[in-house]
């Protein structure tokens, strides 16, 4: 590794908003704060939702980054090996911009690690400009104002914080959007099901999980439509069965959330899956296929607390 080799700034696979756009915001600010060239990249392909934010500020997507070995790297948006770039055992990690659980990821030397609890890795970033007195032009201010609005499900996620809300409405004024409208528009274009096969739909929010000897995975989609989320857990029921088994997981959940009654329904493969959400939530199975859990909207805050629970 030469000393004046790229920094390539790169958030989770099956990269959301998030992953995608505090990646781009921060790799710029860290160009204009430090004498060293910064890059964004993608673990993984762009959702809808994200290219429609993309596409409203003009601004290009990262260049996918397969494999990390001997780069120099910033993770944002998560810290655990299961949802890295492939190759970044072997990578040097420069920092960690993070807002979830504290997970495996280490280092052979201290490094810049900042985690915080709020509801977006945008958050972050955006006290980041602030803290460096660098402007946040309208793009910028787009980029992670969509983000916290995903992240956060429009401020209804138990993840969000009063400084997220706050920070995003500042954002919102200077990227000239009406929150609500932009949200509607951003989520339907997120839960497009033309031309998607049940495949895509899966992946693209898609994380695995390992506790002691138990491996599984939650995908989620979230809708402001609730016909919309029946059509969709119609089409990927199958599907589920056949990722848990080509997968070697133990279980596979995927949460449809709605946004606007703040409710999943969980669908599940695996033999002991449903018999682990009826202890998780005590909750009886709906029609013999899903779970409704009411309240239930964040995967990271609400689900996987309660498993994490249920699997001690
Ligand atoms: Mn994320
Ligand atoms: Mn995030």
């Amino acid at each position: 590794m030469s000393d004046n080799q790229k920094i390539y700034v790169v958030g989770h696979k099956n990269p959301d908003t998030d992953s995608i756009c505090s990646a781009i915001c921060y790799a710029e600010l860290k160009n204009k704060i430090t004498g060293e060239a910064h890059e964004a990249k993608r673990a993984g392909n762009v959702n809808e939702e994200t290219q429609y934010v993309l596409d409203y500020f003009g601004v290009k997507a990262p260049v996918f980054l397969e494999n990390a070995e001997n780069e120099k790297v910033i993770l944002v948006d998560h810290n655990e090996m299961t949802q890295t770039v492939d190759g970044v055992k072997n990578a040097e990690i420069m920092e960690v911009i993070d807002h979830h659980k504290i997970g495996d990821i280490s280092t052979d030397v201290p490094i810049y690690f900042r985690n915080q609890p709020v509801g977006c890795t945008a958050t972050i970033i955006y006290q980041m400009y602030q803290e460096n007195n660098q402007e946040v032009t309208k793009e910028i201010a787009g980029m992670l104002c969509s983000a916290i609005i995903s992240d956060t499900l429009m401020f209804r996620s138990p993840t969000c914080t009063p400084v997220d809300k706050e920070i995003a409405l500042k954002l919102a004024e200077i990227a000239g959007i009406n929150v609500e409208e932009y949200a509607v528009a951003m989520f339907k274009a997120g839960s497009n099901l033309a031309d998607k096969t049940p495949e895509e739909i899966f992946y693209q929010d898609f994380k695995k999980f390992n506790v002691g000897d138990v491996n599984f995975g939650v995908g989620q989609i979230s809708s402001m439509a609730t016909d919309e989320l029946f059509e969709i857990a119609d089409r990927l029921k199958p599907y589920i069965a056949k990722a848990c088994e080509e997968q070697g997981l133990d279980m596979i959940f995927f949460m449809l959330t709605d946004i606007l009654e703040e409710s999943t329904n969980l669908i599940y493969a695996g033999a002991k899956a449903g018999e682990f959400v009826e202890k998780a939530y005590g909750v009886p199975c709906e029609e013999g296929d899903y779970y409704k859990l009411a309240g239930v909207v964040s995967r990271k805050k609400q689900l996987i607390p309660a498993f994490m629970a249920a699997l001690q």
